[in-house]
């Protein structure tokens, strides 16, 4: 298996060799919170598979689901036709998405959920009157996927910088990143939340006649490292966007379905954007399946006939599969079977007490946290919080650390990320962070 692996497989970014000198595991099964590999070792899966799984793996209830809609219809196509697992998750999703959301538009992945949410608000600008609103608002260190338009409202140069003949202008903003603000003296957070939302104003000022929308990650830059925004920023930007009558894009792919603590992290927040790209999350991490939300004023814009062109010109081969519908819906029903958003409460402030004991440790520069997503960030020197230099790859050695305690982890450069399956339990949620901090330990001493 590793030799046709080997030759015949082509990574994601393996180009880059982080992880050099590891051995790619095999996984050949998941049981609940753990993903097992070809030789019978089992590791505590403390990413949920890149950031997608909520209930574990092969949760008996999706595992029907899909096998009952297998047996039933596997595809057809949402061009001309609908599916009964599709309308019914729009409607589920639009029950539990932020009031004034109102309409669910299908995709497959992150990427292009995002893609979406850009191309309607460029075409709800051009079709209100408002051609000349072409420019889009993004932030410095986001990350929206890797396709050309996703990749033209990230912002994290080591990703995007060789295509950039290739993307699109956007404005660039900055978000907050306290710790390593470079805005302010102390790095306060208010403060640097204020700062950042000083220089937001400005842009939008000075390009506001050409502004068509504003695109986010709500809560967390998680690409970026796990970067949490201090309270109130999302809220005051949501407010800025209304000043200046610019569409709002959230990009709740990593941070939706539950990761705050709360269904959204919008709704945590106290705000609906006009449009929310949502995945990983929506299928419990099961299927392909994304989902781009709007309000019925950016829909009404495109109800014109056929010949004015008012048409939206999107729409993928695998748009509201079934399957992946159907295994949504079942999710759906797992957040209240179990209350899993209640469940979670107890786990978030262990995670929020573990994070912040590590912070004793001599190479722990920051720890971040937002509901039950964590972030560590190592650093060289604590005192003035040199970064260890990228050729050290102190995260992947965490990492692979980290496996001698049978856990399963993906770093951010410097930063261990913490992302377990919402449904880990208390002992398993221990088992973790006694692994994290054992690996630290060991490799930054
Ligand atoms: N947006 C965010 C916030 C993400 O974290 C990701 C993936 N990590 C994406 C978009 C892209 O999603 P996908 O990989 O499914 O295209």
């Amino acid at each position: 298996l590793r030799k046709y692996d080997s030759d015949y497989l082509w990574h994601p970014f393996t180009q880059m060799s982080e992880w050099e000198g590891a051995d790619n595991l095999v996984i050949t099964k998941g049981e609940g919170c753990y993903l097992v590999d070809s030789e019978g070792n089992r590791y505590l899966d403390g990413v949920a598979a890149i950031w997608t799984n909520v209930h574990g793996h092969c949760r008996a209830e999706i595992n029907e689901a899909i096998k009952e809609q297998v047996d039933r219809l596997e595809h057809s196509t949402l061009l001309g036709l609908t599916n009964d697992r599709a309308a019914h998750l729009a409607k589920r999703l639009i029950d539990i998405a932020p009031p004034g959301l109102a309409k669910v538009f299908y995709s497959d992945n992150g990427s292009t959920a995002v893609e979406i949410g850009v191309k309607m608000a460029f075409q709800y600008q051009n079709q209100t009157g408002h051609p000349e609103r072409t420019k889009f608002i993004a932030f410095d260190n986001a990350y929206h996927g890797d396709t050309v338009g996703a990749m033209s409202v990230g912002g994290i140069d080591i990703y995007h910088e060789v295509y950039s003949p290739l993307l699109f202008p956007t404005i660039k903003a900055p978000c907050p990143y306290c710790y390593r603000c470079q805005l302010t003296e102390d790095r306060n957070p208010e403060r640097c939340g204020m700062l950042c939302l000083k220089d937001l104003e400005r842009l939008m000022e000075s390009h506001s006649h050409e502004l068509a929308g504003l695109v986010i990650e709500p809560a967390v830059q998680g690409a970026g490292g796990m970067i949490v925004q201090p309270p109130g920023f999302l809220k005051a930007v949501r407010e800025l966007c209304d000043r200046f009558d610019i569409l709002m894009i959230a990009d709740e792919v990593a941070v939706g379905f539950g990761r705050t603590g709360a269904m959204f992290a919008c709704e945590k927040a106290g705000i609906t954007p006009d449009i929310m790209a949502l995945s990983k999350g929506i299928s419990a991490g099961y299927l392909p399946l994304a989902a781009t939300l709007t309000t019925r004023k950016v829909y009404d814009a495109f109800w014109g006939n056929y010949a004015e062109l008012k048409t939206f010109f999107h729409g993928h081969t695998f748009t509201g599969n079934p399957i992946a519908c159907a295994a949504a819906l079942a999710s759906l029903e797992l957040f209240e079977k179990d209350r899993l958003l209640e469940a979670l409460v107890p786990k978030i402030a262990y995670l929020g007490e573990r994070l912040k004991d590590l912070l004793d440790l001599p190479h722990v520069g920051d720890v971040r946290q937002e509901g039950m997503i964590g972030g560590i960030e190592l650093v060289q020197d604590k005192k003035d919080r040199t970064p260890y230099p990228w050729k050290e790859r102190i995260g992947v050695r965490v990492c692979l650390e980290a496996r001698k305690h049978g856990l399963f982890l993906r770093p951010l450069g410097n930063i261990i990320v913490v992302f377990p399956p919402l449904a880990i339990s208390l002992e398993e949620l221990k088992i973790l962070m006694d692994g994290i901090e054992a690996a630290i330990r060991a490799i930054t001493k």
